[in-house]
């Protein structure tokens, strides 16, 4: 059986006496093994990252961009290849996962005009013969933590960012699918990386743990479940470092009473469903406001749920996949069990779906709950599968009031015809993206991507500019240049402005 080795200084590197299962969602099966590496893997890779990123940040920023646009091509030519590796471990569909390396590729498109964005602040003449200038470094070595759902984008959103600044970068990717990033890091250093720029480890908390502790890593950025994000923020911040932690989340999609409800629910059903509901930007809450917007969005949704195609990963016309492990399988049926014991209405039951010839996958059939109330646990936990609920609301106030009072706020959607009521929701709800008559409001990669509340623990954002901040330190340099003079015009003067 393949064993999924670390990337350490350039190359392969076995290390690490456990290993965990890799499975195949679409049959069940384990189809490889990624090692668990410890202290031991981490402390070389940080040894290669202290190796080589001296020089690399001593390269100009031109020649680092060269990389990303060498690497970027590089993607692109294998975007097949690639494609069918995610879709192999995590279970999404091949056009999903080639949306996943797409979003990424933005965010190294953005890296590639890293030289523009590095260029800094200077002010002439702040004092006599005084001049004040700004400079952003890289931090050194930087670390990223990762979520299975989006074993391409996300590691790309992390180590695009650091490196294109000067950093190396440790990977330690989600241990559900880590061939990927695995490939993407070898794709870099083809794309002309020095070994030791990108390292990826393999691991699970002790790996995390590490990582945390260790004197010379000094940022990490980690996205994944909400508890385990606040569990990184604090540790990571306690022990020195610079901490962007990215959680869970309860996107709310808001139905106004004039929406095109067509529209919503061709975009309901990709946004719930798609990719197994395992997106945080996943909409898997409606809100029709009023009773007759309500009545009417659930007689269209049912016959849209029922025309959803369920297949293997490799089916180019199913609608989503498998869900990646079997425990996350049972965890999502037993909140649909949940849902119904707590007394919300059960309009179509996913459970016990199975695929002919696939009976083994991890498959979960599409789900619908009406009539669920605030006050339910499956309101308020995240359940990240193709579940969808309708919370109804009586009005505009009641609908902007729910996603703004649930603990996540990543992101919320409004589906509507009126401008006013769309501007009003999107300055007052208390949730970090929002998406107008948008299901998916992911920014684009030169903006920036984060939520509030428990979806993001930390004060910086994802790429764009406040990645770039995330990743580098900014110096102030004031210089004054005498002209030697002995009559004094150039004497000093602390540049306060009179
Ligand atoms: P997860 O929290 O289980 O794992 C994320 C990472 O943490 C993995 O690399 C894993 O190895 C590591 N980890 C797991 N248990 C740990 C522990 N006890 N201590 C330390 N590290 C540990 O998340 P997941 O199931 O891989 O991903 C799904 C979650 O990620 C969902 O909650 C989803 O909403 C969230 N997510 C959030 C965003 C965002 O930007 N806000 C984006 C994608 C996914």
């Amino acid at each position: 059986m393949r064993t999924i080795d670390h990337v350490i200084g350039g190359g392969s590197t076995s290390g690490g006496a456990r290993t965990a299962d890799v499975f195949d969602p679409n049959s069940g099966q384990v189809q490889a093994r990624v090692r668990l590496g410890g202290q031991a893997e981490l402390d070389a890779a940080v040894a290669a990252a202290k190796a080589a990123q001296p020089g690399w940040a001593a390269t100009n920023p031109q020649r680092r961009a060269r990389v990303m646009f060498a690497f970027k091509a590089l993607v692109e030519a294998n975007m097949e290849e690639l494609a069918r590796l995610l879709s192999s471990e995590h279970g999404k569909v091949i056009a999903d996962s080639k949306g996943d390396i797409q979003r990424g590729l933005e965010v190294i498109e953005f890296c590639c005009g890293i030289p523009h964005i590095l260029k800094g602040e200077y002010t002439q003449g702040a004092g006599p013969g005084i001049d004040v200038y700004s400079m952003r470094q890289p931090l050194g070595i930087g670390a990223g933590i990762t979520p299975f759902n989006f074993p391409g984008m996300i590691p790309m959103w992390m180590f695009g960012v650091a490196i294109a600044t000067g950093n190396a970068f440790i990977l330690k990717p989600s241990e559900r699918d880590p061939s990927l990033p695995v490939r993407l890091a070898e794709l870099m250093l083809e794309a002309g990386a020095p070994a030791g720029i990108l390292n990826v480890v393999h691991g699970d908390k002790e790996m995390v743990d590490a990582i945390l502790d260790h004197p010379d890593i000094a940022a990490v950025s980690f996205v994944g479940s909400s508890d385990i994000a606040h569990y990184v923020y604090s540790r990571g911040v306690a022990a020195g470092k610079r901490v962007q932690a990215m959680g869970g989340a309860k996107n709310h999609g808001i139905v106004m009473p004039d929406a095109d409800l067509d529209q919503v629910v061709n975009d309901l059903t990709g946004a719930a469903f798609g990719s197994a509901g395992e997106r945080c930007m996943a909409l898997p809450v409606v809100v029709p406001v009023g009773e007759d917007t309500a009545e009417r969005l659930r007689a269209k949704l049912i016959p849209a749920i029922a025309a959803l195609r369920i297949g293997v990963s490799t089916d180019a016309d199913a609608h989503y996949g498998p869900v990646v492990t079997a425990a996350h399988k049972a965890k999502i049926e037993g909140y649909i069990q949940q849902g119904v014991d707590e007394g919300a209405e059960l309009v179509v039951d996913g459970r016990g779906f199975t695929l002919q010839g696939h009976e083994g996958g991890f498959f979960v059939g599409p789900t619908l709950f009406d009539r669920v109330t605030t006050d339910m646990v499956t309101y308020k936990e995240e359940i990240f599968g193709p579940v969808l609920q309708i919370v109804r609301a009586k009005d505009f106030e009641e609908a902007v009031a729910l996603p703004s009072a649930h603990q996540y706020g990543n992101g919320v959607a409004i589906f509507t015809r009126n401008g006013h009521a769309a501007r009003e929701f999107a300055s007052r709800v208390n949730v970090g993206m929002v998406g107008i008559n948008v299901p998916i409001p992911v920014p684009v990669a030169y903006h920036s991507f984060g939520g509030w509340k428990r979806s993001a623990f930390g004060d910086t954002n994802q790429h764009g500019i406040e990645g770039v901040k995330f990743w580098t330190k900014v110096k102030t340099i004031t210089q004054r240049w005498p002209d030697g003079s002995a009559d004094g015009t150039n004497a000093f003067v602390i540049p306060t402005m009179g």
